[in-house]
């Protein structure tokens, strides 16, 4: 044996090869391990390939034609679930059409977060005339309730984090997320990217009130003579369902619902004020606000809709602290949330609760019932052309037959006269233009309540309403989801019958004559129906949402029959100067 054959040669050092993720992966990671299942957007320059890669990693990526959709599904989505919906989208145009949805999410309070791809940073800021160059970070900050932007891979868990965070916590809004398209491909070692994420523990915590503000709210409310309860969609959202039930009852307060809070209790509910609106405002002594705003929906608190000045007491139950006197005085502010807040006012009232007096509750019975009749016969016309009254008042039917459909709801006249015809029966289940009476929201909406709840979807929409999402019917097909569009066609916007006093031009608020919405659902595959009776539009909406297929009812609507701006006319400036004879 030779020296040499004694050598041993030691196995060469193979360099283990680091795995590694990059900006993409970690951004799809940080989402999913907070819960997020569904991203809504439009796909393109720098996020192309995150919607691929998030769709190959198991999320659910929805997309649609236009990125104000999408981002309006992500919003409702946040209504839905309290878990903040996602809108993704392709940097400057594409982030300014969503911010749209962004800026309503905000005012509306639901929690969503706007992911935009931005450029370069450094041309953009020395402005030398990027692809698509926008200060997006700067835009986004004033519209919506936090933006945040991340620069480094390992940052992107704590920004997924804090937009989380600032999404659900206390009042719930719109979050901005700004990730330039470098981030994407920038590459860490997979394991510290790992540690890097941040599961967000408690993302709404409970906000219980101070028992001294819940003593001096039962004590306003016990010396009410004729006192209410205004249930605004922040009730809806809190999913405190059963408390809001309980204390509706136990107090024996009748209630109104704003429009999307309708359903929380059943509108059919013996103590549904709902159709005695005007009285209960007006004649109200003390008002229990849960989770709805003094805005202009309720005539800022005073003036024509409420009694004399001073005559009617608020108690404000609001996440938001700020929120108390926006617009009259509060006599009893109890900040928390809605579970909380309601769970303590019921355990306050204890077993000696007197119930309201009952020459109250009889006014607002009489009231409600003497609304009710007068507003039957108009509902059964089968009037051809048909009435608002008369189409709603088949949908009304259906609506009853099937409670657990969603209902989504736009327009001017075919909004107002919806959301007081249609009874809701279950909570969260009308989606509608909310806080500014927005036009636009339809198919985002519809998408997301399908996608979200997987129940079907009636969605009743003014022409003009439908105008701008219309295109969005092939995203519906495309995903193929059970979404029964029924559109008022009444030839324009409140009304189809204004011409140009000039001769030249169609006038300013009329559109095609006779269009056939219904073609536009068939080009993609759905399933068109053209009706003019009620019988007709009962007989087609039926069939559309017992197939579950998408569906487009053209239901034609008298041009004659709306009235300006549907109810809220008033807001309308008149011209100061009086016409010449
Ligand atoms: P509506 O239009 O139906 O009257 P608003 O949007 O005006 O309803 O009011 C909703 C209110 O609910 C907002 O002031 C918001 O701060 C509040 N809110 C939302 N979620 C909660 C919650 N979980 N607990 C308490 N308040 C909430
Ligand atoms: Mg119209």
């Amino acid at each position: 044996m030779t020296a040499l054959a004694k050598i041993v040669h030691p196995a060469p050092e193979v360099e283990a090869e680091p795995e590694l993720t990059d900006g993409f992966h970690l951004v799809i990671d940080a989402l999913k391990l907070n819960g997020i299942e569904t991203i809504y957007g439009v796909p393109g320059i720098p996020i192309t390939d995150l919607g691929r890669m998030a769709q190959a990693e198991g999320m659910r990526v929805i997309s649609f034609r236009h990125e104000q959709h999408a981002g309006n599904a992500a919003a409702i989505a946040g209504f839905l679930t309290q878990k903040p919906g996602i809108c993704l989208t392709v940097s400057a145009p594409g982030f300014l059409n969503g911010l749209t949805a962004l800026a309503n999410a905000t005012t509306n309070c639901f929690p969503m977060i706007l992911i935009s791809g931005s450029s370069e940073r450094e041309i953009v800021d020395l402005q030398q005339g990027d692809y698509e160059e926008m200060d997006q970070l700067a835009i986004a900050k004033p519209l919506c309730k936090a933006a945040f932007r991340v620069l480094h891979a390992a940052d992107i868990g704590i920004g997924v984090a804090r937009a989380i965070r600032a999404a659900c916590s206390g009042r719930p809004g719109g979050v901005y997320l700004d990730l330039p398209a470098k981030l994407f491909a920038q590459v860490m070692d997979a394991e510290a990217g790992q540690k890097s994420l941040v599961k967000v523990i408690d993302p709404a915590p409970a906000q219980r009130p101070a028992p001294e503000a819940i003593a001096r709210a039962l004590e306003v409310l016990k010396s009410a003579k004729r006192p209410l309860i205004v249930l605004g969609k922040g009730a809806a959202y809190a999913q405190a369902d059963e408390a809001i039930r309980s204390l509706v009852e136990t107090s024996g307060i009748p209630y109104v619902p704003m429009s999307m809070a309708k359903g929380l209790l059943p509108d059919t509910h013996p103590l549904s004020a709902g159709a005695a609106r005007s009285t209960a405002l007006k004649d109200s002594d003390v008002v229990l606000l849960i989770g709805a705003r003094l805005n202009w929906l309720l005539s800022h608190g005073k003036g024509k809709s409420w009694g004399e000045p001073g005559s009617t007491k608020f108690i404000q139950i609001d996440i938001e602290p700020r929120e108390m006197d926006s617009n009259v005085e509060i006599v009893a502010p109890v900040v928390g949330d809605i579970a909380s807040c309601v769970q303590a006012l019921l355990d306050g009232m204890g077993q000696g609760w007197q119930q309201p007096p009952s020459d109250w509750i009889e006014t607002l019975k009489t009231k409600r019932e003497a609304n009710i009749a007068k507003m039957a016969p108009k509902l059964m016309s089968n009037a051809s052309p048909m009435t608002f009254h008369a189409a709603l008042g088949a949908l009304r039917t259906i609506v009853k037959e099937r409670p657990d459909a969603i209902l989504v709801n736009e327009g001017a006249n075919t909004l107002d006269l919806a959301r007081g015809i249609i009874d809701m029966y279950q909570p969260r289940k009308r989606l509608d233009v909310g806080t500014w009476g927005i036009m636009g929201i339809g198919m985002g909406f519809a998408v997301a309540a399908a996608v979200e709840t997987g129940k079907p979807v009636l969605c009743v929409e003014g022409d003009s309403a439908f105008g701008f999402s219309g295109m969005e019917v092939e995203t519906i097909c495309r995903y193929g989801l059970p979404v029964c569009i029924v559109v008022f066609n009444n030839n324009g916007i409140y009304r189809g019958t204004d011409t140009d006093p000039t001769g030249r031009d169609p006038a300013t608020t009329v559109f095609v004559q006779d269009s056939r919405y219904d073609k536009m659902m068939e080009a993609f595959g759905g399933v068109g129906y053209h009706v003019t009776t009620p019988d007709e539009l009962t007989r087609a909406v039926n069939e559309a949402m017992n197939s579950g297929r998408p569906a487009l009812v053209n239901a034609v609507i008298d041009p004659a029959a709306g009235s300006e701006s549907g109810n809220i006319g008033s807001l309308n400036p008149q011209s100061g100067i009086k016409k010449k004879k």
